[in-house]
């Protein structure tokens, strides 16, 4: 007899997570894209007043539709795109990983599959594995953009119920070209095309927002979260947009009164500071250039990045390279394609540590 009764495909599996290194240890954290920039002390009392007033009724249970927020959250992304978000189109959860977990819940299951294309984001198998969806893997082209006729003819072939597409993707940056999302929206059929946009707010200028082709195809959703741009990453909020009849499906299977009365209070507070919390996106897209042009120059091969992270190699051992910047105190991520490595891009002072490290670990090395 196995103890604990896990399920047979869990066992001896790791639970998913970069490192989580005290930060007194380990000053440069770089690892895990997140907003380097804190909420300013106007928003810390902001949040601070709104969760105390939510504290005074937490023996009752929280407003099940979170219905503020979700008209918070539309008006937020009706400035974002050309076509407005109502409401009714939205639905948010504990990050925007509870929320993908949820749309498989509804949508993948025993029998259905869910498709994305590698390299991406190692949590999408595990929302499959965990919905007990079959997952189906495409592959990216050699600079990690999609060929849209391969796409399409994977999707058409395998008719996934739920086709899994950052943009920009995670960990190699890269926005989807314009026209994947109408060409998949088509090609999959009854199924759902879920735009993965956790880093949307960094994407470049001329990359236009999948929010701006929801009027026109019903079978689109589009996720985001507060844990990039908006430098909530502790507040866990994410959310999505999509067909009404699409958020009526996700409550069938959301545990009740899933998003807490302080959560809510917590992401109604930060929405309210939202041009303050923003601002701070484009200093972070224009380190984030410098980053690419400075990792360019020094001969590096790095993808083109829309996120506030970059993707660069490529090394022949890359965990020596990851060792020795954590040796001198910079702590970024060993993931993506074998020899690669990816940084999140930081305060200024932050990336001259990481430009500095890296020089010093890459010359020791030759
Ligand atoms: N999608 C992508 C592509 C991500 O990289 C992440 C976080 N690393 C998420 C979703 C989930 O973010 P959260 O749950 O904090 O919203």
């Amino acid at each position: 007899m196995t103890f604990p009764p896990l399920r047979e495909e869990l066992r001896g599996l790791l639970p998913y997570g970069a490192p989580q290194l005290p930060i007194d240890e380990v000053p440069v954290q770089l690892n895990v894209n997140e907003n380097p920039y804190g909420p300013s002390d106007a928003c810390v009392a902001d949040i601070a007043s709104a969760v105390a007033v939510a504290a005074a009724t937490l023996n009752r249970y929280p407003d099940r539709e979170f219905t503020e927020l979700r008209a918070a959250l539309a008006a937020y992304l009706s400035g974002d795109t050309s076509a407005s978000v109502g409401p009714e189109q939205v639905w948010a959860a504990n990050g925007s990983n509870e929320v993908m977990l949820q749309l498989l819940q509804a949508f993948g299951g025993p029998g259905r599959l869910a498709l994305s294309f590698a390299p991406t984001y190692s949590m999408y198998p595990e929302y499959a594995r965990d919905t007990v969806t079959e997952w189906v893997e495409g592959r990216r082209e050699d600079d990690f953009t999609l060929d849209l006729d391969r796409a399409r003819a994977l999707v058409e072939e395998r008719r996934p119920s739920v086709v899994l597409l950052p943009s920009p993707n995670n960990p190699t940056g890269t926005a989807l070209a314009p026209e994947a999302v109408t060409v998949l929206c088509d090609a999959v059929g009854d199924g759902l095309v879920v735009v993965d946009e956790a880093y949307g707010e960094f994407r470049r200028d001329g990359t236009p927002s999948a929010l701006d082709l929801l009027p026109t195809h019903r079978n689109l959703v589009v996720t985001r979260t507060m844990s990039k741009a908006f430098a909530l990453a502790g507040g866990r909020l994410g959310y999505l947009a999509a067909h009404p009849a699409i958020c009526d499906a996700i409550r069938v299977v959301r545990l009740p009164y899933h998003l807490s009365a302080v959560t809510q209070a917590t992401a109604l507070a930060a929405l309210r500071h939202a041009p303050e919390l923003l601002a701070r996106v484009d200093d972070l897209r224009k380190e984030r250039d410098a980053t690419v042009d400075w990792l360019r120059d020094r001969g590096h091969d790095v993808a083109d990045s829309d996120a506030n992270f970059v993707l660069f190699g490529t090394f022949a051992d890359r965990h020596a390279v990851w060792q020795g910047l954590l040796d001198r105190g910079v702590l970024i991520r060993e993931v993506g394609p074998s020899g690669w490595l990816r940084v999140s891009v930081g305060t200024p002072e932050e990336m001259g540590a990481f430009r500095e490290a890296l020089v010093h670990v890459t010359e020791e090395q030759r």
